[in-house]
């Protein structure tokens, strides 16, 4: 485990990790009873169709903030979660939690045509996951197509009969099914056209790079084009430059998602960011680069 140790030299990788283990079980401990306590929050990052300036949806991301350990962030808990027994909750929590908000902002005048909800792997391989998310729309008396699901790549590669029964039985449901953090993993083009996808995201790091990166342009052109063709959206995150939005919109880029139009907000400053000036400005954005 350690290679220093095995060279004969002295080590201290092993106490250091009995030490992460133990921050995680207490973390997990601390989250477990987070969540018994409804102690966390879903904040909202508008997706906008570059094509119309309008919105085109929300992504649904998860905030923990503990009263003594203050805010934890989902590149930290979530693991925690799926190492301790929690992502099923964490999961069945948000597609609650997300649909029910919906609803809220539709009663206050705000129409948000989709909220994306992001879903663990392990998830996936319970095979109750298409009834519960039938359940929760029915319950909510919503049409599916205003819910989405946000898989990684690695839900998409697992061969595994259960996970492609489940993708499957989702995507008959008429619940859009999403791609995230695409380019990111290993997942062949060809295996793109065989899964039921509605949606694929392009990563961050691909859009990071954009400008600079004659790599990242190349991969970025080529998943546009073939998403286009597949006839599915394609949606770019972490946009943060309007050099980038037009480099974007050249590549013909449906919908767009980042710091330049918004950071994930909670559900009532969604609401005044959507329904007011910001979403005009961002509206006239969008229109700018097209008229370029
Ligand atoms: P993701 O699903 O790829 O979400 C996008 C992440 O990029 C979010 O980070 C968002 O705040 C961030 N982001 C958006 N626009 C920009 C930008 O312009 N610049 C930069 N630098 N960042 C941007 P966040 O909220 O910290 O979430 C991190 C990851 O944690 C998510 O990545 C997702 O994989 C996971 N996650 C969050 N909430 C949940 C959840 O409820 N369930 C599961 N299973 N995973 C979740
Ligand atoms: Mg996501
Ligand atoms: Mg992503
Ligand atoms: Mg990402």
């Amino acid at each position: 485990r350690c290679k220093k140790e095995a060279r004969g030299g002295y080590c201290v990788s092993s106490t250091a990790d009995n030490r992460a283990a133990q921050d995680r079980l207490l973390l997990g401990s601390a989250l477990r009873e987070s969540l018994a306590k409804g102690m966390l929050n879903l904040h909202y990052q508008p997706q906008v169709d570059i094509k119309t300036g309008r919105l085109y949806g929300v992504e649904a991301l998860s905030r923990w903030k503990h009263p003594t350990l203050g805010n934890i962030y989902p590149s930290r808990f979530i693991a925690v979660a799926e190492d301790t027994g929690q992502i099923e909750t964490i999961g069945t929590w948000s597609l609650e939690e997300a649909t029910r908000q919906i609803n809220e902002w539709e009663r206050q005048g705000l129409h948000v045509p989709t909220v994306s909800v992001n879903l663990s792997a392990a998830h996936f391989r319970n095979r109750g996951l298409p009834a519960l998310i039938e359940r929760i729309l029915k319950e909510r008396k919503l049409t599916p197509e205003r819910l989405c699901v946000e898989i990684t790549e690695s839900v998409m590669m697992d061969e595994n009969e259960d996970t492609m029964a489940g993708l499957a039985a989702i995507r008959n449901l008429g619940v859009g099914l999403s791609m995230d953090d695409f380019g990111t993993g290993y997942s062949s083009l060809s295996r793109l056209t065989r899964l039921p996808l509605t949606e694929i995201k392009i990563d961050r790091s691909f859009i990071m790079n954009l400008e600079h990166d004659p790599n990242a342009q190349a991969v970025t052109t080529a998943v546009i084009g073939i998403g286009n063709r597949l006839n599915m959206t394609v949606v770019t995150e972490g946009v943060e430059t309007e050099a980038q939005l037009k480099l974007l919109r050249g590549l013909h880029c449906d919908v767009v998602q980042g710091y330049l139009f918004a950071r994930p907000m909670a559900p009532d400053a969604l609401l005044q960011w959507a329904t007011g000036p910001e979403m005009e400005r961002v509206s006239v954005m969008a229109r700018d680069v097209l008229n370029e």
